[in-house]
């Protein structure tokens, strides 16, 4: 079935309001077995009709949204109308609706509000519980052989709409799409190219799978989708080459990775951050049930506050810099002997735009591990990024390196 989605709306072509249709398109019809094969956004005004217009000759069903409120730059039911050859008539029961949806506010109905209720001949209204709004289906068989449906643009009015009134109508339009099986696994560690090399060709072998890849800082996402049976030999090839990468297959972030496998193991985690400025401690926060692994954070940000609260050496800062490996060491064991906690993270590093040294330039920075009764590892990392990507890079990598200790993977090697 082939789906085309129309946004209207001036002010999403101006980024004062961002389209969030599509995103959340994408997912609730991936969810019915469907998928978008065209979005486009489109200003009020004449633009609107060029659109529906071809549109609806290549199209199954179209999902149009916005411009059904009472303002004159609303027109998309006219327009709709006057593609179809149909007449607007006003739906009374829909008239009714909107009028008691005032008065049960206490407020008083404009007349503007009226044309709402208008309703092409041989449509069908869809209700809007949420607003004065109400939605508009247009069957195949008035639509040239496409379906239409006319839907609000506040995605608290759509979005239910959607499920109650369009999922069904499509559902049943399509006679029962079976949905596809759908799965991401999120590496890190390894990057894009490493799974064009890696494992691009074997996949492309699987019959009936379709994947791909998304790279964000820190992060790459492969995506599969297909028979159940297909995925499942497409997660086999992707975690026979690169297992020790692949973080997590089952939507959790790195952070909940973390927390699950010290709580299973009973382990608990001290941190001392410096270039990151708390934002380790801040992402394993953000999730539920932090405390039963994540102790206690300290941010020594300036030399003086390493010395003060982590006890190292004021004579090792002064030896090594700040930004060194023996120090991101001392910051590390030092965590770990202030705390009652058996592991302990550290980070010390160069944010830019300023701070480099000959041997140390921006984007340089020492990430520790102490464990209780090991040798403290220490790893140099170089992230050239800004300020705000450098902190989350640098973040999953101490993150990854508490995983791969969990796991008894081998710690990972200098990259430079
Ligand atoms: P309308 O139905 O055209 O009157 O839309 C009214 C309001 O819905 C706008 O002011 C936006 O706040 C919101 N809206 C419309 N289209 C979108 C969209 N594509 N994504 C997010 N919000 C939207
Ligand atoms: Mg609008």
């Amino acid at each position: 079935m082939r789906i085309e989605v129309i946004n209207t709306g001036t002010e999403l072509l101006l980024g004062t309001t961002l389209n969030t249709h599509g995103a959340w398109f994408g997912q609730a019809l991936f969810k019915l077995g469907l998928r978008v094969q065209r979005q486009v956004t489109v200003p009020d005004g004449d633009a609107i009709g060029e659109e529906i217009k071809t549109a609806i000759e290549r199209s199954d069903a179209i999902l149009l949204t916005g411009g059904l409120g009472p303002t004159s730059d609303d027109i998309t039911r006219e327009i709709v109308a006057e593609i179809l050859e149909r007449e607007l008539i006003v739906d009374e029961h829909a008239l009714r609706t909107i009028e008691y949806f005032f008065a049960s506010r206490g407020y008083e109905m404009a007349d503007s509000n009226r044309k709402q209720a208008l309703l092409p001949v041989g449509a069908e209204i869809m209700p809007n519980p949420n607003g004065t709004a109400p939605g508009v289906y247009v069957p195949p068989r008035i639509g040239k052989g496409c379906a239409l449906f006319l839907l609000p643009g506040p995605p608290r009015e759509l979005h239910p709409m959607f499920d109650n009134e369009v999922a069904p109508r499509l559902t049943a339009l399509v006679g029962g799409a079976v949905p596809q099986e759908h799965k991401e696994l999120k590496f890190t560690g390894i990057g894009e190219s490493d799974f064009h090399q890696g494992v691009d060709e074997e996949l492309n072998n699987v019959p009936d799978l379709e994947y791909g890849y998304c790279a964000r800082p820190g992060e790459v996402d492969c995506r599969l989708i297909g028979s159940e049976l297909a995925v499942a030999e497409g997660e086999k090839i992707l975690k026979q080459t690169f297992g020790e990468y692949c973080f997590s297959d089952d939507g959790k972030t790195m952070a909940q990775v973390v927390i699950d496998l010290f709580e299973e193991d009973g382990h608990t985690l001290a941190i001392a951050e410096s270039c990151t400025g708390g934002f380790v401690a801040s992402r394993l926060t953000d999730e539920a049930g932090a405390s039963a692994a994540f102790d206690q954070s300290v941010v020594t940000y300036s030399n003086a506050s390493k010395t003060a609260l982590l006890g190292v050496p004021a004579e090792l800062i002064e030896e090594h810099g700040s930004v060194s490996p023996e120090v991101a060491v001392a910051m590390a064991e030092g965590a770990l002997e202030l705390s009652n906690d058996d592991f302990g993270i550290a980070i010390t590093g160069i944010a830019g735009p300023g701070g480099s040294t000959e041997d140390k330039p921006v984007g340089t920075v020492f990430i520790a591990l102490a464990q209780y009764d090991h040798p403290t590892y220490v790893v140099r990392r170089y992230h050239r990024r800004s300020r705000k990507d450098f902190k989350f890079v640098v973040s999953q990598e101490a993150l990854d390196m508490a995983r791969r200790r969990m796991l008894e993977f081998p710690d990972l090697q200098d990259k430079f």
